[in-house]
Formats: structure tokens, sequence, C-alpha cells
């Protein structure tokens, strides 16, 4: 293509040229935010504790002092306000929307901020999900944000992959349940980052075991672990896992999700940070 009809929108163009790149499909951040780096939290299907872990992280780095920020882009299952405590409509400026901000100070964004009544259904299509999570990159004003957690639409299709060639996403973690790693699930996810690109930092196995209040004892409920296997297979060099805690589970339904604390997920942090 002739460089005076180029209109540098390669997401919107068809031409193979020579000044085509990944990086020119990205959505542009609104001009007033700051955003240092940008991980997401993807998981093969619903339900495995993708939002929780997408919580836990953004708390444990503000925790450590670093201005952290959740953009759900989980539309369809939106439960990350609910975890903070989070509710009631989300404000704007001229500048663009307001993310709500939790007692603790994460940045928060999410489809349940923005809608009449938390509780009506999702019933949009593809294209009009991934729109909305564009909007929160594009039109919600993210304030000196160290770091970013992106709370992804579960699976790996059409959402997600849209989601990916929209924003720079620095590296992602994979948050599955014991049974996912027994079948092909993980793998799509693990594909799909190596399609993108994107560095896999950590396989992070929720309600890998439960543990005893009585005696202590770890009980595999659904069998021995696969997960190293698994990372292992894909060079993932960082693993964590989970215990299924009811002292989690209440505390996160009583929007609470600040007050747990989840040891394994340190290293993860760590990594992160170092990434
Ligand atoms: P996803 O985002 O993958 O759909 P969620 O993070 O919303 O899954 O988790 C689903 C439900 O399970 C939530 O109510 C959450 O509080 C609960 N949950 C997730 N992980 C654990 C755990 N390790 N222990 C107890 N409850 C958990």
């Amino acid at each position: 293509m002739s460089s005076d009809s180029c209109s540098h929108n390669c997401g919107s163009c068809g031409e193979d040229c020579g000044d085509r790149s990944a990086e020119s499909t990205f959505e542009k951040l609104n001009p007033f935010s700051s955003v240092k780096k940008v991980i997401g939290i993807v998981s093969g299907k619903g339900g495995v504790g993708k939002s929780l872990v997408t919580s836990l992280m953004a708390v444990m780095a503000q925790r450590k002092g670093l201005n952290a920020a959740i953009l759900d882009a989980d539309i369809t299952g939106p439960s990350i306000p609910k975890s903070f405590g989070v509710s009631g409509r989300a404000m704007a400026s001229q500048q663009g929307m307001l993310p709500s901000v939790s007692k603790k100070g994460t940045q928060i964004m999410s489809l349940n901020l923005i809608s009449e009544n938390e509780t009506d259904p999702v019933i949009w299509r593809g294209p009009v999900i991934a729109g909305v999570v564009k909007q929160f990159w594009t039109d919600v004003v993210w304030k000196d944000v160290d770091i970013m957690f992106i709370d992804m639409p579960p699976g790996t299709g059409d959402v997600p992959l849209t989601v990916f060639q929209s924003i720079p996403v620095d590296g992602i973690i994979i948050v599955s349940s014991p049974q996912e790693l027994v079948g092909m699930i993980v793998e799509k996810a693990v594909n799909m980052a190596a399609m993108m690109n994107i560095p896999v930092l950590a396989l992070v196995e929720n309600m890998s075991y439960f543990k005893c209040p009585d005696c202590g004892k770890e009980i595999k409920i659904f069998g021995e672990s696969n997960m190293e296997k698994i990372a292992k297979k894909h060079n993932i060099s960082l693993t964590a896992r989970i215990p299924i805690d009811p002292q989690i589970a209440s505390l996160v339904d009583a929007g609470n999700v600040e007050e747990v604390n989840v040891e394994s997920l340190n290293k993860v942090l760590d990594a992160v940070i170092a990434k």
C-alpha cells in the first residue's frame, strides 16, 4: 500500500504490506491513562477460580505498595466488583470513564459498574463483548497504574483472541482446576498464548487439594496433580497450587477479598513484577 493511502490502522486493513506489525492492531490507551504493565489471567473454562486469582494478584501487589488495577474482561460473568465489595455506578469525567476504587486502593472497571441492573444477563454477541473490553482500555482513565490484571473471558475462542489482539498484554497466568489438567483445555490456552507471542508466566492449579482442619493433612480430592507434567511439557517454569478453602469462599462472598492471603501466589507475583 502506498504511504499516502495508509490509514495506519492495520486492525481494519486487509493489506499485507511491509509496515504491518502485530503491535499496530493494539487499541490506543486513553491519553490520560498510565499503565506500566499488563498481565492477563486466562482459563480454559469458567468456574475454575480465574477471577479469584486475578483479584488476589491485585490485592497482593497493592500490599507490596504497587498501584494495581483490574480490567474485568469477563463480560458475561463479571464477579470482580462483588468480591471487592465495590458497587454502584462508575463515574465519568471529561477525560473518560473513571474506575471504581476498592477500600485498599485497587482501581477496577467492570461491566457490573456501568450496567443499570447487575443481575441482567449479557446476551451480546462476541464482537459487542470484545468492543466493550476495548473501551475499558481506550475510554477509562487509569491513573498511574504500575500493574494491571485482566480477568480474561474464559476459553480460547473469538472473544479472548480479540482482546489479546487489542490490548498489549505482557504475560499471562493460566488458572486451571485439577480436572482440566487431565484434558486438553489447558494446552489450548498455552497454544493460544504461543500463537500471540505472549509468554506464559505461571500455571496455577486451583482447588488443588483440601487441608483437613483437624490434622492438617492434604487431601487430594481429585487425585494426584498433573500440573508439573503439563508445565514441563510446555516449558512453563513456575507453578502454584491453591487449596479449596471455605474461608476464601466466604471472604470473597462477603466482598472482602482484600483480606485473603494465599501464600503460594507470592512467587507468582514476584515473577510477574520481575517480568
Ligand atoms: P472463574 O473466574 O474461573 O469463573 P471464580 O474465581 O469466580 O471462577 O470462582 C468461582 C467460585 O468458586 C467463586 O465463588 C469463588 O469464590 C470460589 N472459589 C474459587 N476458588 C476457590 C478456592 N480455592 N476455595 C474456595 N472457593 C473458591
